[in-house]
């Protein structure tokens, strides 16, 4: 069975959908019978709440064995012969495209089909892109919506310069018709938003054609007919669209690579093929000199496919979308159904979505529409909620924060800008200028930067519903908004001043190799670029040339370097694997440049001939070709990323850590992070997270028996948080200045110990930690004042201890007090 929702304060909520939603949800099916189909048919759902149908839907299992069959028992061959096989292959290929026609596009009817072809394409964007190739653009406008997603937008890069216009839904249908009869026009837009659900059918392109009558209509309809029918039978031919372009993976999930455009045949004519021919395009050609070809002869009502087919169509593909059909057919009766099941649950899920209120009875969430009034005039929405989380004070919160929520509860969803740059602009706001300031910046939109300079949020939140789309689904999203974003009331804040503690030094971390285990260390050196040969080494993917991270391989965590300073090595062990011993002061073979946190580095190969494949050591260990670099000669050639962080004025330098030379946490911290997981779920069995997973420097806890200020009693223990409001903490006898706290990201869910993926300490982080900004903090970035130290100008460099002594100081303390004093 699929995984029950087990919220019991939803269990009233889920009773009462499933009485009002009566025989439109699960097609009709006994509740728990669709259940068990889509538990037998989707094994790969059990494990996660998958809401991001509106990019791909999984394909049920029936699809792929039916498929599997079908083309062992039956020979199916290249479709240009004249084999039975062939010829058997073509028939069906010939089929499927009137069953397109037919369950997708309404046209029941065999006379109606006949006004309509089909032809393949690898997708809706190469069948947007077919019309744009093959339109004449000489003396001809192109116009589309401006909520239009990319792909759409992209067919004006065909256009030319020429007449080209970006329009609000009204401005398209006020557009004057064109004067001349020399002059034609093609009208662009989606049958229905990918960002918001938001539709205009084939109602707006009634509206459309009785203004424009000689204009020709490209209708993007690869979200819309993903959950519904497109009912071309549903209005005079004279009003359809010209030209439709889809993707059938989001219809059925399999196969991919597989779309297509379903033309007019009276518009055919219109298209004329330029640029490439191959394969199956031409009727005939000369060997050579003179040269000569002749595209394939199309005559109304020839089949106008073949034009446009070069080469040889995907034919197992074709079958495949074939056997897809057949079950969709089985399991969900029809589009019509799945458009009813689909439809009940985005009710439910807006409407309950809508009234999440904060304790101050501010919303929780602001949906996103597109498309103006006439966005939901002419139709009900698409089963996709776009929307933004709002905080209490009505500020919006962080999509990518959002996305790492849910993503550690289990939970796909989808964030960012959805290839949609028009809902994007007019959900927040932006004009033209906002975007190209971003760009230059050096934003882009597969990021995770959440806000713009003006502060104006760059992605929105999206969910969609298939018909393999369950209320429990739809319930775990519910929960799991109101776990993390629903704030009951003002919750208080976590700084509370300092009385008088006392800390000592507990742990002490370097991480020779960037995002690779932790070296423990007893005592060690401090330079200003961190403690020595933190971060001096790293594993650059060989591929992209990126440096790679645990975040993408957490078996990272499980190669540990360590550095011997009596036999001048960096020894590396991971598990299974032989240790490598590498010379601390081998000669640098080359350099090159690398990318760290787009900072571009100067970085050596230094891959001393030890008989031993230093890289393929790496390579094998996390299954990625990849190669080991070393900060070439030591030197930091990057400065810590706070404006804080300047040491008389110059910049702090780092190696190749993030973004400063030490980080700092405390043990009283991690350990109120493990109160609040065991309070968030106390039946469960919850595991207590390891300080280990926060990969600090320094790692702090209350000192032992340490008397009190004046000899009086025992000081008290060092509080949760207090590193979070201190200025200055001396440990030993160097001092340090704090410069930010640290924002986290999914990468303390992974256990250093065992390399493990884990839903905490983020979720627990993520409802008690946030910042104004919604990001979530926890510990502290430091800079070494080495000016305050007693260090200052000693030829030796300063060595911290575990079991220092460690003091802090606030410089916003009153009474001028700015002696560093006990904690
Ligand atoms: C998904 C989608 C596309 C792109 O489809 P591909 O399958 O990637 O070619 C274009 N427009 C809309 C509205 C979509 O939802």
């Amino acid at each position: 069975m699929q995984r029950p929702a087990n919220i019991p304060d939803l269990v009233q909520t889920r009773r009462a959908f499933l009485r009002d939603a009566g025989s439109d949800y699960a097609f009709g099916l006994d509740v728990d019978a669709f259940q068990q189909t889509i538990s037998t048919e989707y094994p790969a759902l059990h494990t996660t709440t998958y809401l991001d149908h509106a990019a791909s839907t999984p394909p049920p299992r029936s699809t792929l064995t039916n498929f599997a069959e079908k083309v062992s028992n039956s020979l199916f061959s290249n479709p240009h012969s004249r084999s039975t096989s062939s010829s058997a292959t073509t028939l069906a290929i010939e089929r499927c495209r009137g069953r397109i026609l037919n369950e997708l596009f309404g046209l029941t009817d065999p006379a109606a089909r006949a006004e309509w072809d089909v032809v393949f394409t690898s997708g809706a964007t190469a069948a947007l892109k077919l019309v744009g190739d093959a339109f004449p653009w000489q003396n001809a406008r192109y116009a589309y919506l401006k909520e239009s997603h990319t792909s759409l937008v992209g067919v004006r890069a065909c256009a030319g310069e020429g007449d080209v216009s970006a329009l609000g839904v009204d401005e398209m249908l006020q557009l004057p018709p064109c004067e001349s009869s020399s002059t034609t026009q093609l009208f662009g837009y989606a049958a229905q938003c990918n960002a918001t659900g938001s539709r205009l059918g084939l109602e707006y392109c009634r509206h459309l054609k009785m203004r424009h009558p000689h204009g020709f209509v490209l209708l993007d309809a690869s979200a819309y007919v993903s959950t519904t029918v497109l009912d071309l039978a549903s209005l005079p031919i004279d009003c359809a669209p010209d030209f439709i372009a889809c993707s059938f993976y989001k219809i059925v999930g399999f196969p991919t690579g597989l779309g297509c455009l379903v033309v007019k045949r009276s518009a055919g004519a219109v298209l004329q093929r330029r640029g490439y021919f191959g394969g199956g395009t031409i009727d005939a050609i000369s060997v050579s000199a003179p040269f000569w070809a002749e595209p394939r002869r199309s005559v109304v009502p020839g089949p106008l496919h073949e034009r446009f087919e070069d080469g040889t169509l995907p034919f197992l593909d074709i079958i495949a979308l074939d056997c897809a059909l057949d079950t969709h057919k089985k399991l969900f009766k029809s589009q019509r159904h799945v458009s009813k099941h689909v439809s009940t649950l985005l009710k439910f899920a807006t409407r309950e979505l809508a009234a999440l209120r904060h304790g101050n009875g501010r919303p929780v969430i602001k949906q996103h529409r597109a498309f103006g009034a006439l966005g939901s005039d002419l139709e009900e929405p698409g089963p996709v909620i776009g929307f933004s989380v709002l905080d209490p004070e009505s500020e919006y919160v962080g999509h990518v924060h959002v996305e790492q929520l849910a993503t550690v509860n289990g939970l796909q969803i989808r964030t960012g800008g959805l290839c949609n740059t028009g809902v994007l602009a007019s959900s927040f706001n932006l004009t033209n200028d906002n975007i190209r300031e971003e760009y230059a910046r050096g934003r882009s939109c597969w990021d995770d930067e959440e806000f713009g300079r003006h502060g104006h949020p760059l992605g929105m939140v999206r969910v969609s519903f298939a018909a393999s789309t369950t209320i429990d689904d739809v319930l775990q999203l519910l929960s799991f908004m109101r776990r993390y974003f629903v704030v009951s009331a003002k919750v208080a804040s976590l700084q509370t001043p300092q009385p008088a503690a006392a800390a000592s030094l507990k742990g002490m971390m370097i991480y020779p190799i960037k995002s690779c285990g932790g070296q423990r260390l007893e005592s060690w050196e401090v330079v200003n670029t961190g403690l020595i040969y933190d971060r001096e080494w790293m594993l650059v993917d060989e591929s992209s040339g990126k440096t790679l991270s645990q975040k993408q391989h957490p078996r990272m965590a499980l190669i540990r370097p360590a550095i011997s300073l009596e036999d001048r090595l960096l020894v590396v062990s991971a598990p299974g694997s032989v240790n490598l011993r590498l010379p601390l002061d081998a000669p640098e073979d080359s350099t090159l440049t690398a990318n760290v946190c787009s900072d571009t580095v100067s970085v050596s190969f230094s891959n001393p001939h030890l008989g031993v494949d230093i890289d393929a050591w790496f390579s094998s260990f996390l299954g990625v070709p990849c190669s080991l670099r070393r900060l070439s000669g030591s030197q930091a050639q990057r400065h810590a990323h706070f404006e804080r962080a300047t040491a008389g004025g110059a910049p702090v330098p780092i190696l190749l850590s993030n973004e400063s030379p030490f980080l700092l946490i405390s043990q009283s911290s991690v350990d109120q992070v493990n109160n609040w997981i065991h309070e968030a779920s106390p039946a469960q069995e919850t595991q207590s997270v390891h300080a280990d997973c926060f990969r600090a420097n320094f790692l702090l806890e209350s000192a032992q028996g340490v008397p009190g200020p004046g000899g009086g009693p025992a000081s008290l223990p060092l509080p949760p948080f207090a590193e979070d409001s201190v200025d200055l903490v001396r440990i030993g006898s160097e001092t340090f200045q704090v410069l930010a706290r640290c924002r986290r990201c999914l990468m303390v869910c992974i256990e250093q110990s065992t390399a493990r993926r884990t839903k905490e300490p983020l979720s627990c982080l993520a409802r008690n930690r946030k910042n104004a900004r919604g990001k979530i903090e926890f510990g502290v970035h430091l800079m070494w004042r080495e000016d305050l130290s007693p260090s200052v100008g000693a030829r030796e460099r300063p060595v911290l201890k575990v079991g220092d002594a460690v003091s802090f100081v606030s410089l916003a303390a009153e009474d001028g007090q700015d002696g560093l004093c006990d904690v």
